[in-house]
């Protein structure tokens, strides 16, 4: 056995193999990135049709102590190798509770829905309804503007438990999104059977806005379904004003994307809020 681990060994590409090392640092890293806090949140704003600041989506990013900020393309793969998923989105839940209860003596901001994305291994935890109500109670947060975005995926392992999930979160007064909806297989087949309030049109839809039919027909097809269903639907990725003019021909009311802002850490978030609603 001995001799075949080697010959193994023996064929591995050199690359390939800093690569390995080069995961294997960033696992040992994330351990400690989460108990030292080097995981930062930034917030990027939702507008609706007027346009309306109505929330904000939280994405982590990693101020890694020796290289440069890291997004989370570049380290959610590692998290999830090394089993730390659930860890990193209980760190980025608690830390949006906390930043929810110190915006709420900001006129702007108090009433800030906030949204956090989670992914199913901490959605499918035993404890996790009661790890959240602790949260919510240790930070003083307000459920009601705690939204939390699931994927479709992750909604399909499991429905019948993610069902029970968020009716038990819901009577707590959280919201929940589909985030990237339209890119699964099956997105009719839980409409219905689960307790949602918004659909998230997905980016790769939006992108080829205002000259794609197939991309369009798409997008009218949510809007009429996620409209007449009483959700609200909301585009991500918006970056042009023609793509948020034909969005909002087709039904969609709600946006987010560089054209309407950046995701800024809080600090700066609170600044260009303040400078856009005093222009
Ligand atoms: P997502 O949930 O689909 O988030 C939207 C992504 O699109 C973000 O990338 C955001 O920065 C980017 N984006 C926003 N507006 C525009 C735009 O106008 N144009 C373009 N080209 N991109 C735009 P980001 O921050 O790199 O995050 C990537 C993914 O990582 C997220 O995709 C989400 O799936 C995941 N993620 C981020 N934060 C967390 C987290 O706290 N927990 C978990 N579980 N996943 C997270
Ligand atoms: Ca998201
Ligand atoms: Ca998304
Ligand atoms: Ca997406």
């Amino acid at each position: 056995a001995k001799q075949a681990g080697k010959n193994r060994l023996r064929f591995f590409d050199p690359q390939m193999q800093d690569l390995l090392n080069q995961r294997l640092g960033l696992e040992e890293d994330l351990r400690i990135a989460l108990e030292e806090q080097q995981l930062v949140l930034y917030f990027q704003p939702q507008y609706d049709h007027q346009p309306k600041l109505i929330g904000a989506e939280v994405l982590v990013r990693w101020q890694h102590p020796t290289r440069s900020l890291l997004l989370p393309g570049e380290f959610m793969d590692s998290a999830r190798r090394a089993g730390l998923t659930p860890a990193l989105d209980r760190y980025v839940l608690q830390h949006a509770c906390c930043q929810l209860a110190r915006w709420v003596d900001q006129t702007e901001l108090a009433s800030l829905v906030v949204a956090v994305n989670i992914s199913a291994s901490l959605l499918y935890q035993p404890d996790f309804v009661e790890y959240l109500t602790q949260i919510l109670q240790q930070t003083g947060a307000n459920p009601h503007q705690l939204k939390l975005e699931l994927t479709e995926s992750l909604l399909l392992d499991d429905m019948p438990l993610a069902a029970q999930r968020m009716d038990e979160l819901r009577v707590l007064g959280i919201r929940f999104s589909i985030d990237d909806f339209g890119t699964g297989y099956s997105s009719m087949l839980y409409l219905h059977r689960l307790p949602l309030d918004q659909l998230k049109i997905d980016r790769t839809f939006v992108q080829s806005l205002p000259n794609d039919d197939n991309s369009l027909a798409i997008i009218r097809a949510i809007c009429a379904l996620g409209n007449s269903l009483g959700l609200e639907v909301l585009a991500e990725g918006v970056e042009k004003p023609e793509q948020r003019q034909t969005l909002t021909e087709a039904g969609c009311q709600n946006f987010q994307g560089y054209l309407f802002g950046y995701p800024l850490p809080a600090d700066r978030f609170e600044q260009q809020l303040i400078q856009t609603q005093t222009a």
